[in-house]
């Protein structure tokens, strides 16, 4: 399979760009070849695609459930006895529906962690972007992993064997308030014996760090390096509360953060010290939505822009994160993050890529690109996404919309009814 986009602006001039298999074959002012697909280039840009590294894709199933609730009452009360109610045949039509949204917003891999991995599989099969699935672990007391992880992973890894390679299998320990440390030990062990990523919530909130001192005398941070939890292939999700020390270590390990600056915001975590953590201290750092029900969507054009106006805002200070940084961290870093060699609009490289279209309103003037990237596009702005060389949408269409659509509508009132039904039982009526 090849695709010749013609004339299409890339590092501020026109060129043509060729695509072969699923990697980027040449880029020059004027190709000349057959190629199975052409696309009309002119009057958009060709960009990286964006990386989004926290996601529990399926929660759209949540979009405006329970919002304006403090993070913890929000779990308990709301969340959780709302998941309790999902079905694997669920997660794969919630998670069809988030698919269709990050690639209508250029997004074409998720850092995923979530019931019912294996239905997270189908879906991305299907729809043909990348992802990393977590192995989940939550426990029901110290020392106990749920019975439904330990079903669910051993059949996420049957399944995965014969997976393609957009998707890769990550470790995902919920978080240290649901997983004691005798587990992360064993997870730890096991993903060092495999080389495998690890994938967990981390200093998110004031009360985490605060129980963590209560229960292990150490921050979150430090409790997570004892137990072997730390290293170049950890993504750290959140990390809202760090002490010095904490900076340190993420530095000294390589760790990779998750920043989610519009799930922060939005559960009044805390602020996250951009200036401090990136660019003092040089740590790794990338973006994510974090689940639709603390968002409440999937953009990773909103994720920059928070990113961006909330570094700003913490540190009083305008030149802070600047839109070529936040780009980048949306981008390249994100796919250095997970060993994805792409990123980049260059030959051999894997061909992901968006096409922006330069006539829309917030496009226009374009002084400068990636400034109305990062602070004006919306996702109307994104005519085509590519990924591994496949062409998933384009001019704004993605073959089978209305379908996914209308099947995550009746999974979600089938959710919603037994909802109802536990309710009554409940109430005992
Ligand atoms: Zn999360």
């Amino acid at each position: 399979m090849s695709i010749l986009i013609k004339q299409v602006i890339h590092n501020g001039a026109p060129c043509d760009v060729l695509i072969e298999g699923n990697r980027f074959k040449k880029i020059a002012p004027h190709i000349d070849c057959v190629a199975d697909q052409i696309l009309d280039g002119r009057h958009k840009a060709i960009l990286p695609a964006f990386y989004n590294t926290h996601n529990h894709a399926a929660m759209t199933s949540m979009r405006g459930y329970a919002d304006d609730i403090d993070l913890f009452p929000w779990l308990k009360n709301h969340i959780w006895p709302f998941e309790a109610c999902i079905t694997s045949e669920d997660v794969y039509h919630c998670t069809r529906l988030a698919i269709l949204e990050m690639i209508r917003g250029g997004t074409v891999f998720f850092n995923d962690m979530y019931w019912f991995s294996t239905s997270t599989v189908r879906a991305v099969e299907e729809m043909g972007i990348r992802a990393a699935i977590g192995r989940l672990f939550i426990e029901s007391s110290p020392g106990v992993i749920l019975d439904g992880n330990l079903k669910e992973n051993e059949a996420l890894e049957a399944l995965a064997s014969s997976a393609s390679s957009r998707i890769t299998l990550t470790y995902a320990p919920h978080a240290i308030y649901t997983v004691s440390g005798k587990t992360l030990c064993m997870i730890s062990e096991r993903a060092k014996a495999e080389n495998a990523f690890i994938h967990i919530h981390a200093s998110e909130t004031e009360r985490e760090v605060s129980n963590s001192h209560k229960d292990h005398g150490m921050s979150p941070i430090a409790w997570l390096d004892r137990c072997g939890m730390l290293g170049p292939k950890t993504i750290l999700a959140h990390c809202v509360h760090l002490a010095v020390e904490d900076i340190n270590l993420i530095r000294e390990r390589g760790c990779i953060i998750a920043h989610n600056p519009i799930s922060n915001l939005k559960l009044a975590s805390g602020r996250f010290r951009f200036q401090e953590v990136i660019e003092e201290s040089k740590c790794r750092i990338t973006l994510g939505t974090d689940g639709v029900a603390s968002n409440n969507n999937l953009s990773m054009l909103d994720t920059m822009k928070f990113a961006a106006l909330s570094a700003k805002d913490q540190s009083r200070n305008a030149t802070v994160a600047p839109a070529h940084v936040i780009f980048d961290t949306a981008t390249l870093k994100g796919a250095e993050a997970f060993n994805i060699q792409a990123g980049t609009i260059a030959e051999r490289r894997l061909a992901d890529a968006i096409l922006v279209d330069l006539c829309q309103p917030a496009m226009v003037p374009n002084h400068h690109l990636i400034s109305n990237m990062v602070y004006a596009a919306d996702t109307s702005c994104i005519d085509s996404v590519l990924c591994d060389g496949r062409l998933l949408m384009h001019n704004r269409i993605i073959p089978g919309e209305q379908d996914i659509i209308e099947a995550a509508q009746r999974a979600i009132a089938g959710i919603l009814e037994r909802l109802n039904q536990e309710h009554r039982k409940r109430e005992g009526l």
